[in-house]
């Protein structure tokens, strides 16, 4: 009691949805240097034992009326947690206004959230052990050798097996008390597997202009085919030579196994994933790898922003614009965003890549503030594809697709070619209509009609997963005249099959899984002759098709004048993706984009000049309405089981808030979501769009601050969304 009274009060990031630290007393007989920041200590909370991390000491001198309790146990001898990781979790948790103890649980694999110990992956002396003189066990050789060896440092089970020590001789040692089992690094081997490339002169030139020293954010701009992953395995390759580790993010897990093969390839350095399909004993075996340097190079999605290292020297973020990096739940980081912080609190260099850059990557370029490399040229030469608009106003459409896009299918095929037709809505139809009366079958749980998918029978809700069959007369008037209107990937691949004598293949989440996409798209690239490719914007992310000469976009309209703002952003980016996986091989690939609107200057501007011209236009209107990246926008929402519920929640919030907040934020709402009820919840909200970062800020804090305090029914649920990617 005496000696722990002049240790300091701990404050632990406890898992629970609660925006603060706890305070409490170090466990009885814990020593100062056990309290390091970033171990975990298992606490007292209410009637339970939770595991929280040690994030913070309290000042010294603090005196509080409050007693405080006494935290239970630290479970580790050396932090788990880094001091540049908590200091980018901090950040991240007063950036995104986020409960603390929820960010640092994004840090930690499930195992260790509940307590376990990391894994042993070798041996070291205990206490007594470390008394032994040097030569002890003269007579015992075997025993000897591995006490030699541990007297050095502690070991693998690797390194002792290839030293000759067996088993029976480690575990006679620990009868003896002499070692234990531990967490032990290794030296992973950096060399090199396989030689690369000749490099290209634009290569080249970007590697010149690439010093990896300290802190910059670097923007690789390079259109698809144009040998961006060299660069990364380049880059990579340095920093693995200087004894430092590199983590590579990619969009999705579907995108972890090729990234993975091709640095396996490439490097003998042990490089592991870390994606949420890795099952839970790997996740902590790579988590420690890493943490301890046992592995050199990190693949992984999202979380993966978050991991331990040993000395990260290097951040890859590849296909930057892709809104998969932005979590749509919980805790709402964006793991870009949150990778550049990253790398500037660990003073290591990020690099951007994509052959289409989000609008804000773009935006913070222009301004100077990431550095700008392009790339223009296709490797093995070849010209990009060709972008053509094709103006289907009024003309006849069968399966959505025009006779122009018709002919050109069947002109494909004829030479023996793969097209690719890009439609993004699964399923036969996206809505069942009665013929006689008008009825439409709508969720009953959302304000969202059901989609018809006819070879299962079943009318499905895409946003609830509500399930029923299709009826076999309408609700309303009860004719049997059901039709099925508009035009989903079922019903195009059914006309396909009718009407074409060519292996179709269809891609879409009802057919492969995001986890297999990459290996059946393995498997239709390699397939040669004549076929069609029918998909959702799975098809959109990373991956070659090299024997794809023509590619449709059925209907780009929906994204274009679409209710999110980003509507025209992600359509390009889409088709640009799209497009850019098509006719590698060869050059005069060419991209249809079906459209209403062939003079809007969007579609002009990307049929007619690149995406940079594109995205200039796309600035300057967003520019006019304040909106990002030029505004800073977030949104608060609530959602609730009844309807005038949410609405009086955010009014009440935004009369307390008003005289807080900023005249350079503007306040907008409430206004219901687009989709006002979603599996039976209805939805509002207050969509705030400032000027600049700390106008926003402010107005978030003091609505934050608001919606605490605000009585709300106890069924209503309410969260905030900084940089939001969907607004509809
Ligand atoms: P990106 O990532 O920009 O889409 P990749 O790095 O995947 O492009 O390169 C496209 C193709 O070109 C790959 O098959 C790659 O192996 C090849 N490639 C890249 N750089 C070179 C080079 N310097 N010489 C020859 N082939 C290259
Ligand atoms: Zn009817
Ligand atoms: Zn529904």
């Amino acid at each position: 009691m005496e000696s722990s009274a002049q240790l300091p009060v701990i404050r632990v990031a406890v898992p629970l949805p609660l925006r603060q630290l706890f305070d409490y007393l170090p466990p009885a007989g814990a020593a100062a240097s056990a309290l390091e920041p970033g171990v975990r200590v298992r606490i007292p909370f209410g009637r339970r034992d939770l595991i929280g991390v040690l994030v913070d000491h309290q000042a010294a001198g603090f005196s509080s009326e409050v007693e405080l309790k006494r935290a239970e146990q630290v479970l580790d001898a050396q932090p788990l947690i880094s001091r540049q990781l908590l200091k980018l979790l901090r950040w991240a948790s007063e950036y995104y206004q986020h409960p603390i103890g929820e960010v640092f649980a994004a840090a930690l694999p499930g195992a260790l959230r509940s307590g376990r110990s990391l894994p042993h992956n070798g041996w070291e002396l205990t206490q007594r052990g470390r008394g032994l003189p040097a030569g002890a066990f003269p007579r015992a050789p075997s025993r000897a050798a591995a006490i030699a060896l541990l007297q050095r440092r502690p070991q693998s089970n690797q390194s002792l097996k290839t030293e000759g020590i067996s088993r029976a001789v480690l575990l006679a040692l620990k009868k003896l008390d002499l070692i234990q089992t531990a967490a032990v690094a290794e030296t992973d081997k950096k060399s090199r597997r396989e030689d690369p490339p000749q490099l290209s002169a634009e290569q080249q030139q970007i590697l010149r202009n690439l010093p990896l020293e300290g802190f910059q954010c670097h923007l690789l701009d390079g259109i698809t085919g144009s040998g961006k992953t060299e660069v990364y395995l380049q880059l990579i390759e340095t920093v693995l030579k200087r004894g430092e580790q590199a983590l590579v993010l990619v969009p999705e897990i579907g995108l972890t196994p090729q990234t993975l093969n091709r640095f396996r390839a490439r490097f003998c350095a042990r490089t592991v994933a870390l994606h949420s399909s890795v099952p839970a004993g790997q996740k902590v075996a790579n988590w420690q790898d890493l943490k301890l340097g046992n592995a050199s190079i990190a693949v992984g999605t999202r979380s993966a922003v978050f991991c331990s290292f040993q000395k990260l020297g290097l951040i890859i973020v590849d296909e930057e614009h892709d809104p998969s990096y932005k979590q749509q739940d919980g805790f709402r980081y964006s793991a870009r965003d949150v990778a550049v912080k990253r790398a500037q609190i660990e003073n290591c260099p990020v690099i951007l890549g994509s052959a289409t850059p989000a609008m804000e990557t773009l935006f913070n370029a222009s301004r100077g503030r990431y550095e700008h490399h392009r790339m223009r040229m296709r490797q093995g030469g070849g010209e990009p594809p060709q972008i053509v608009a094709i103006d289907v106003r009024g003309s006849p459409l069968q399966a959505g697709m025009s006779e122009s896009l018709l002919t050109e299918l069947r002109h494909t095929l004829a030479n023996g070619d793969q097209a690719l037709l890009f439609l993004n809505r699964r399923g036969y139809a996206p809505a069942l209509q009665c013929h006689d009366c008008g009825w439409v079958a709508e969720c009953e749980h959302c304000d969202a009609r059901l989609t018809v998918h006819l070879r299962r029978r079943r009318l499905l809700c895409h946003y609830c997963g509500l399930q029923q069959l299709v009826p076999e007369r309408c609700s309303a008037c009860g004719s049997a005249a059901l039709l099925a209107r508009g035009l989903g990937t079922e019903q195009l691949e059914e006309y396909l099959l009718q009407n074409f004598d060519v292996p179709i293949h269809r891609l879409d989440s009802d057919v492969v899984t995001g986890t297999s996409i990459s290996s059946k798209l393995d498997e239709v690239a390699q397939t040669h002759g004549a076929s069609i490719i029918v998909g959702t914007q799975m098809l959109s992310k990373g991956h070659h098709l090299p024997n794809v000469q023509l590619v449709g976009i059925i209907d780009c309209d929906a994204l274009l004048h679409g209710a999110d703002f980003r509507g025209p952003e992600r359509m390009a980016q889409l088709v640009l993706q799209v497009g850019g996986r098509a006719g590698r091989g060869r050059s005069g690939g060419r991209v249809l984009l079906q459209t209403h609107y062939p003079d809007d200057p969007l579609i002009r501007q990307l049929v007619s000049e690149d995406y940079a011209a594109f995205a200039a236009q796309l600035l300057l209107d967003r520019r006019q309405r304040g909106l990002p990246p030029v505004g800073q926008l977030f949104v608060l929402r609530c959602d609730c089981s009844r309807d005038s519920d949410g609405e009086t929640f955010l009014r009440t919030v935004l009369d307390n808030a008003r005289t807080k907040i900023p005249s350079r934020c503007r306040v907008i709402g409430p206004l219901p979501a687009a989709m006002p009820r979603r599996a039976g919840r209805y939805r509002h909200q207050l969509l705030c769009l400032a000027e600049d970062r700390q106008s926003a800020q402010m107005a978030l804090k003091s609505l934050l601050h608001c919606a605490e305090s605000a009585k709300r029914p106890r069924d209503l649920n309410w969260f905030v969304d900084v940089d939001p990617q969907e607004v509809a």
